[in-house]
């Protein structure tokens, strides 16, 4: 048996940039900013007058590793509903408000963590910032500032044609003005847009303009393939320079979904300690075994796994060997049988029908040996079911 070194520290993976320096907020438990870890948020979409299906879908995001939670407050019931949301929420919410300023106060009454307005929406919003600013203030809830090219204000509109970068900042600046006026220095903010170019632009620039923390977005992604490819492309471009404090992938899918495209952004960045990483290649004319069923089934069955464990699926012996011996699993396949590697040496060759099961009966013996991430919580080892 091959001895294996598992369970010692690593040092931390190298990451793009150093991260923008960013003053650090509190959204409830979780902090925002400065040194923080970036953190993933979602939204839910039941209605927020139904109490126990939000709880439920919180709880699902929550394992799903979702960090913050946002609901909507659109009307005088869904206020109702948010003392019973926060007090029994594991993760710290944030209430939506986009139209009526005293939803902010009964916001701030509920226990919410932290309040986003949209002052493009809030009517008469400028009046009451100083009120806002003293609620929040003494509540010690945080709040963001959402400006979002849907619902730019007039006088912006009008001066720039169109909700422009230059525009969602010289909003979002504005804003924060407001309150840094009153001494509230406790929010963040975001300026989305549907487009990632003028998106990625306007962060750019705000990010020059203050030490605001940084909420990402992507508004109106699109469906899951859309939204994820330009979430990925737009929070790839930001993050690569240091950029974004917290994120949120919108997409037309289950919010579980966002979070799940969120966790991957984040550790293929080195943003978040990796977890299973399926390395599996494309496949070509060499292959001889069928990669696409094979990569599906071992990862439909390591589901679950809370372990940095890299698993090589190759199809054929010309970068099967080399990429098995990288990983802490592998397989490099070939001849109707499956090499197994266990870092880096073969451990054991098996029929190719035996591939997946031996895949997974070693990744579980791995995981065992290994500690979980660092505050993930959860025991490393894998609930496994052969896909
Ligand atoms: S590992 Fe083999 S089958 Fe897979 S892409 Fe490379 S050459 Fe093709």
């Amino acid at each position: 048996m091959t001895a294996i070194n598992l369970g010692m520290p690593t040092p931390p993976a190298p990451t793009l940039a150093p991260r923008r320096k960013s003053r650090k907020i509190q959204v409830g438990k979780v902090a925002v900013g400065g040194d923080a870890p970036i953190s993933i948020q979602s939204m839910t979409t039941t209605p927020t007058t139904d109490i126990n299906a939000t709880l439920q879908q919180i709880a699902e995001l929550t394992a799903a590793g979702c960090d913050i939670v946002r609901v909507a407050v659109p009307t005088i019931d869904d206020a109702d509903a948010l003392p019973a949301i926060a007090k029994k929420s594991q993760i710290p919410v944030i209430a939506d408000i986009h139209f009526q300023p005293k939803y902010v106060f009964a916001a701030i009454d509920a226990g919410c963590a932290a309040v986003r307005v949209n002052p493009g929406n809030i009517r008469k919003f400028d009046d009451q910032v100083k009120e806002i600013a003293r609620a929040a203030s003494d509540a010690g809830v945080s709040l963001r500032i959402g400006v979002n090219a849907g619902s730019l204000d007039k006088r912006l509109l009008e001066k720039y044609g169109k909700p422009t970068a230059e525009a969602l900042v010289e909003s979002a600046v504005w804003e924060a003005s407001l309150f840094e006026e009153h001494g509230f220095h406790d929010f963040k903010i975001s300026v989305k847009h549907n487009d990632p170019v003028v998106m990625v632009r306007a962060y750019e620039l705000l990010a020059q303009r203050g030490d605001w923390p940084l909420h990402l977005g992507v508004t109106e992604a699109g469906p899951a393939f859309q939204g994820t490819i330009k979430s990925a492309t737009a929070f790839g471009a930001l993050l690569s320079q240091g950029i974004g404090d917290t994120i949120r992938v919108s997409l037309s899918a289950p919010p579980v979904e966002e979070v799940k495209v969120g966790t991957q952004i984040l550790q293929a960045l080195n943003l978040r300690p990796r977890k299973l990483e399926i390395v599996s290649c494309p496949s070509c004319g060499r292959a001889q075994v069928d990669v696409y069923t094979l990569a599906e089934k071992v990862t439909a069955g390591l589901e679950g796994m809370t372990v940095p464990l890299r698993v090589a699926v190759m199809g054929c012996v010309v970068n099967g060997p080399g990429e098995a011996r990288e990983a802490d699993l592998g397989v490099a396949s070939g001849n109707g049988k499956g090499q197994i590697f266990v870092k880096g040496e073969v451990v054991k060759t098996v029929p190719e029908a035996m591939i997946v099961e031996t895949l997974i009966e070693e990744a579980m013996r791995i995981a065992e040996t290994m500690p979980a991430p660092e505050n993930d919580g959860q025991a490393g080892a894998p609930v496994v079911s052969v896909g």
